[in-house]
């Protein structure tokens, strides 16, 4: 075997396994598995292993640093220029990134502040002109469910102004919430806080419905409290070596 079959058979039974979590996960919680996207999180994970993925029927990833996935998406096109990728941002962005990350996301799900979004919508302006994109940008607001100060999300009380804010602006389109649950609260604790977040943001957005919640270790928590998207990374794709930010 090849080391690209060798990987790719890794990764079969990998995704297997998290097709058969979340197939339980729905059961137990009474939802058709098809509510729930999975979103592969690609992150110090290179292009190679995405076109795996990507020949394995996934269509959805996810990076988390700006100058790493740029690459890896015009890698991901080099590699596979017929299959269909979406690329969803979920880390920390700067504002001074927005301009590059207008160019290869189709989904933002870590908005977090007024000043993001303006460059947000700035920039994806711009690269409608430019031709650089075709459709505008799904957006997600990116709460904070710590009540310690975090690593990025902004608080359940800024959730509304955000969100009015995106869904006023023609660039880019409200799609809904998205949290990491805190390392020192239970996660049912966490995403049911989040679902409460989300049912008042549907009252005044009834198109914002997505709830990216869930990781590697708790995505049947996320999903009983109805995430509509998990986030993994290491259940799929193995160990992550530590990399600085
Ligand atoms: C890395 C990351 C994930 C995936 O986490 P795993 O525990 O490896 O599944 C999900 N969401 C965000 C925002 C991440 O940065």
């Amino acid at each position: 075997m090849s080391e690209d079959d060798e990987r790719r058979a890794e990764l079969a039974e990998s995704l297997s396994s998290i097709r058969q979590r979340l197939a339980a996960a729905c059961a137990a919680a009474g939802r058709p598995v098809a509510d729930v996207q999975l979103l592969a999180v690609t992150k110090t994970f290179p292009a190679r292993d995405v076109a795996l993925l990507a020949d394995l029927g996934l269509v959805s990833f996810a990076e988390n640093r700006e100058q790493e996935a740029r690459p890896k998406v015009a890698e991901l096109a080099a590699l596979r220029p017929a299959a269909e990728a979406r690329w969803h941002m979920v880390g920390q962005l700067q504002r001074n990134k927005a301009r590059s990350v207008a160019r290869w996301a189709d989904v933002v799900e870590s908005a977090d502040s007024p000043r993001l979004v303006e460059a947000l919508a700035g920039a994806v302006r711009n690269a409608l002109d430019a031709g650089e994109r075709t459709r505008p940008l799904e957006v997600l607001v990116q709460v904070n469910l710590d009540e310690a100060a975090g690593r990025g999300g902004c608080s359940a009380a800024e959730v509304p102004a955000l969100a009015a804010d995106i869904a006023a602006r023609d660039e880019l389109r409200l799609r809904g919430v998205m949290a990491v649950a805190p390392q020192n609260t239970a996660p049912d604790v966490a995403f049911d806080t989040l679902s409460a977040i989300s049912a008042r943001l549907r009252r005044d957005h009834p198109e914002a419905g997505e709830i990216s919640a869930g990781m590697s270790g708790d995505l049947e928590s996320a999903v009983a409290h109805g995430s509509t998207r998990v986030r993994v990374g290491t259940a799929l794709l193995g160990g992550r070596r530590l990399i600085s930010p």
